[in-house]
């Protein structure tokens, strides 16, 4: 099923129907059987996606998911919100996505560089003609972005690399960057708040604790948020006063889960029930479903996570007035700093941290006051707002390219 609601859609902006047939369906899929030998008793196999939703707007952006519940249904699905997510901040990108369907925890790294080598082997015209840009997302992180790299030796074949090897100082915690900025961006505006520091004193409850989630909490707590509950897949902490930031942030280790810094314990059920200010679900899709829409209270949500929310759900949370800043925009940090690696590798330029801050936070701006404003102009969610601009984006890229 299609992210995007075209029914809904078409009441606020024009949408020809050789848009909407060209848009409900990926450009390109692939499908890869990797079987790979690495010990006399131990061969791994799984089986690999791609999908390109749509070129109109430049090549194929997104991230690589290695997990065993990726499947050709998960891939389009995210595929798709790239292409949204690119258009939505004007990145001359389409949306693509890989997946991979094995556990990261399962393979040492010496087996995860082989699976990685052999993605590159198998997708080697696709990735050495630029026409599908990868970069990290759950699962696979910048030592795999460097793996590929190392196949390829031009840096533009591959975004989220290490900086010492052509990677972007800051893009490891660009998307939880972007996340923070985008709750203060929702704080500022939900309570008409002008000052510097929106987010000051603000109750915020974190779902996921990996590279989006801790990145976040690590945002959110400087800009002077007080993140009452965080939780990774074992459940959570909570504490009204305030967890304990540098117990969480010293947390290290593939067997330590949030709940080792003791203090109050929290389900993940519970944490998203939590009376906050502020809801970041940043762990993984529907977790919001129409099962639990009904008991959440927080007064905004902000989706760190792809697809977090369920439709069922959205329905429900504007039946209770909560808005919620959409994945397409509020996890976009990650493609904007991504974006400036790719040009950087082809220009031969460099960037500071502090500037890849700086872009993020300029590049997210912007798109988040188009988006208010149609949500005034045309009375309705933050999420058709952003899903209508975005895909009039891509509609005017397919008229410039006579695709339509
Ligand atoms: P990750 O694998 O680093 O972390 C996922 C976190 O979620 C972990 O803490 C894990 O324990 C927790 N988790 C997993 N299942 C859970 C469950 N059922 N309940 C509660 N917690 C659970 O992944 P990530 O890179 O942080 O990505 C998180 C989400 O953000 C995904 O939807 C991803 O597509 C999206 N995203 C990631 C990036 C990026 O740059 N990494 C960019 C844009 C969007």
């Amino acid at each position: 099923m299609p992210v995007l609601d075209f029914e809904t859609l078409s009441h606020v902006i024009n949408v020809p129907a050789s848009a909407r047939r060209l848009l409900e369906h990926s450009e390109k899929e692939i499908y890869c059987s990797i079987s790979l030998r690495v010990h006399t008793d131990r061969i791994i196999e799984a089986d690999c996606y791609v999908v390109y939703h749509s070129l109109a707007r430049g090549p194929a952006k997104g991230g690589i998911r290695m997990s065993p519940s990726v499947g050709i249904n998960c891939t389009r699905d995210l595929a798709e919100r790239m292409t949204y997510k690119s258009s939505l901040v004007g990145l001359p990108f389409g949306g693509g996505k890989s997946g991979i369907s094995l556990d990261p925890s399962t393979l040492t790294r010496f087996e995860k560089t082989a699976v990685m080598r052999e993605y590159c082997h198998m997708l080697h015209l696709e990735l050495e003609h630029g026409v599908y840009i990868p970069a990290p997302d759950m699962g696979t992180d910048a030592t795999d972005m460097a793996v590929i790299y190392g196949r390829f030796d031009r840096p533009e074949v591959v975004t989220g690399k290490p900086p010492r090897v052509g990677g972007l100082p800051g893009r490891n915690e660009a998307t939880g960057n972007g996340v923070a900025h985008t709750c203060a961006l929702g704080a500022a505006w939900l309570w008409n708040d002008s000052s510097a520091r929106p987010l000051e004193g603000k109750r915020v409850a974190v779902q996921g604790f990996g590279n989006v989630g801790r990145w976040t909490v690590h945002f959110l707590h400087e800009a002077g948020a007080r993140i009452v509950a965080v939780s990774d897949i074992n459940g959570g902490v909570y504490d009204e006063k305030g967890v304990n930031f540098d117990a969480l942030w010293n947390l290290t280790g593939k067997e330590i889960g949030v709940t080792d810094i003791g203090g109050s314990t929290i389900s993940n059920r519970e944490l998203l029930a939590l009376d906050t200010d502020i809801l970041v679900p940043a762990a993984m899709e529907k977790q919001i479903t129409a099962d639990n829409a009904q008991s959440v209270r927080a007064k905004l949500i902000v989706e760190g996570a792809n697809g977090p929310i369920t439709p069922e759900a959205d329905e429900i949370l504007a039946s209770k007035n909560i808005p919620v800043v959409p994945d397409i925009l509020a996890n976009a940090g990650g493609v904007i700093a991504s974006y400036v690696e790719w040009r950087n590798a082809k220009s031969g330029s460099v960037t500071r941290k502090q500037d890849t801050y700086c872009t993020i936070k300029e590049t997210l701006t912007p798109a988040f006051e188009r988006i208010v404003d149609m949500v005034g102009d045309k009375k309705v969610s933050c999420r058709t707002a952003a899903q209508a601009i975005a895909l009039s984006e891509v509609i005017e890229a397919m008229r410039d390219r006579s695709w339509i």
